[in-house]
């Protein structure tokens, strides 16, 4: 017990100096001599304990500055300023690496997320994009994509020591080749590397590792944190995810245009196309070298645009959250063509997470394969065809919401045009993943308006490097969910 004599002095004998100690520390001097444990906490004298102790940390601190003095010269001051001081070696306003930048994540859950509104006067949350639109397509698939895994499947870290990426499926890798050949929205060329992820966003973040460590750009950065940047309206969580710690390698820089013109200096762009928050279709800006851009094509499906031609980029993401709606299974694909990048991706996993679940990945393999069966296989009702479930419901939805935003004159959207989708084989209209509503007349605060006013959570433009007359609105939720906030947007009278 604790409170034994015995056990009182042993703890002591642990502590760090008399005054952290406390009252403890006397009453040890006090104890009279007796056991062998009193007799060695005893021999520590605190006379010659305290001197010897500054003269030894005296020594440490000395030695390790000479060691410091000697090395630097070695290796250069800015390495070594990276390694000591990560968080502020930037110079300028760069020092500050903006930690409102962190805060300002996709998902800040609060007590009505992912939950259905009971009731007229309820909170109807549409600010995450949760894709929950998905569950009444994959119940009535019945148990097309169910999947039992007994208890001696999936054990090993290893999937496939053959691969690039070993812990890669080898099951999930063909559903995913099969999908992409089916839908033409992808080239995954012989050469091509599959590194799957923990989602998109653990891709994101291996993309960031492996582009910023590239021998030329690492090398050419003059020893700077390399500048990460998106079009403004961009994913608000790319600056969240880019800055979360604080890497001395890559720094969230914002819109491509603050970039100089004349600068050549080397920076890794995103490109979000179709575009959350937008909608839009974005290319990436003339001044990018191919090699540092990571296409985020986590809407390019045709539920959600024209596919009009198959993406052939350097580094492709897609995810599994967007596609199937299975946001919760985790899972995202990169397509990448450079096999060093790949490799460094696969570090970036390795180091992270050991590899990415096996259970999810063939989960995934069970899901797409349903998907493509259902295309492939059978001559099937449209209801069982994902891409067209998710078209039909995304384009009565945007017929709805316009209609909403017609009735008045407070908001607006944007206005798309109709592009030939090789997929369906017809024209078809945008139906984005998310609105980009805009407040008009004097409302400047558009997420606070509806939130405030009407009980309607959405995101405010800032959170995209935007204005806050803009606002963000999920159009993934449950049909409950949709139909309640179309019903209250018509009820805004201003
Ligand atoms: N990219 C974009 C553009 C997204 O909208 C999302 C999800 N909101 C992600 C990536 C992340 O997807 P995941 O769930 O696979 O991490």
């Amino acid at each position: 017990m604790a409170t034994t004599n015995g056990n009182l002095h042993h703890r002591h004998a642990d502590c760090g100096s008399p005054s952290s100690c406390g009252r403890a520390w006397h009453l040890r001097r006090k104890m009279p001599k007796s056991t062998g444990e009193n007799n060695r906490v005893r021999s520590r004298n605190p006379n010659i304990f305290w001197p010897l102790t500054t003269v030894a940390i005296v020594l440490h601190l000395v030695a390790v500055f000479v060691v410091f003095f000697l090395c630097k010269d070695v290796f250069g001051v800015a390495n070594w300023s990276k390694f000591l001081f990560p968080a502020s070696y930037c110079t300028g306003n760069e020092q500050r690496l903006e930690i409102s930048a962190v805060v300002e994540e996709e998902i800040s859950v609060s007590s009505t997320s992912g939950s259905i509104p009971n009731s007229m006067d309820s909170i109807i949350n549409l600010d995450h994009g949760d894709p929950t639109m998905y569950e009444k397509f994959w119940k009535q698939a019945g148990n097309a994509a169910e999947l039992i895994i007994p208890g001696a499947q999936t054990m090993s870290y290893f999937s496939d020591v053959t691969n690039l990426c070993w812990f890669l499926e080898p099951l999930f890798a063909t559903e995913v080749r099969r999908l992409h050949r089916l839908v033409g929205n992808a080239v995954i060329g012989p050469d091509s590397y599959i590194i799957v992820g923990t989602g998109s966003s653990q891709l994101f973040q291996a993309a960031l590792f492996a582009l910023s460590t590239s021998p030329e750009v690492f090398g050419g950065g003059g020893g700077r944190p390399l500048p990460v940047v998106s079009s403004v309206p961009y994913y608000s969580s790319y600056p969240a995810a880019t800055d979360l710690l604080q890497s001395a390698l890559f720094r969230w820089a914002g819109d491509v245009s603050s970039l100089e013109k004349d600068d050549d200096d080397p920076y890794i762009e995103v490109v979000c196309s179709p575009s959350n928050p937008d909608g839009l279709i974005k290319a990436a800006s003339i001044r990018s070298s191919n090699q540092n851009v990571i296409h985020d094509l986590a809407y390019y499906w045709p539920q959600y645009t024209a596919i009009t031609a198959p993406a052939n980029h350097n580094l492709m993401l897609f995810t599994a959250s967007k596609c199937t709606g299975h946001a919760g299974m985790r899972l995202g694909w990169a397509i990448v063509k450079n096999k060093d990048v790949a490799k460094r991706m696969m570090k970036f996993i390795e180091i992270s997470t050991i590899g990415v679940s096996k259970d999810s990945q063939l989960r995934a393999a069970k899901i797409l394969k349903t998907v493509s069966d259902h295309y492939e296989l059978e001559a099937v009702e449209d209801f069982t065809k994902l891409f067209h479930f998710g078209g039909k419901t995304m384009r009565d939805r945007w017929e709805k919401l316009r209609a909403a935003v017609a009735a008045s004159d407070a908001f607006s959207l944007p206005v798309f045009q109709p592009e030939y989708c090789n997929f369906m084989k017809e024209n078809t209209l945008p139906s984005p993943a998310f609105a980009w509503l805009k407040c008009e007349r004097d409302i400047d605060d558009c997420e606070n308006f509806l939130r405030q006013n009407h009980k309607i959570l959405t995101r405010s433009g800032k959170h995209f490097g935007a204005d806050a007359k803009h606002v963000r609105v999920s159009m993934l939720d449950r049909v409950e969910t949709f139909d309640m906030f179309i019903e209250r947007l018509l009820s805004i009278d201003l």
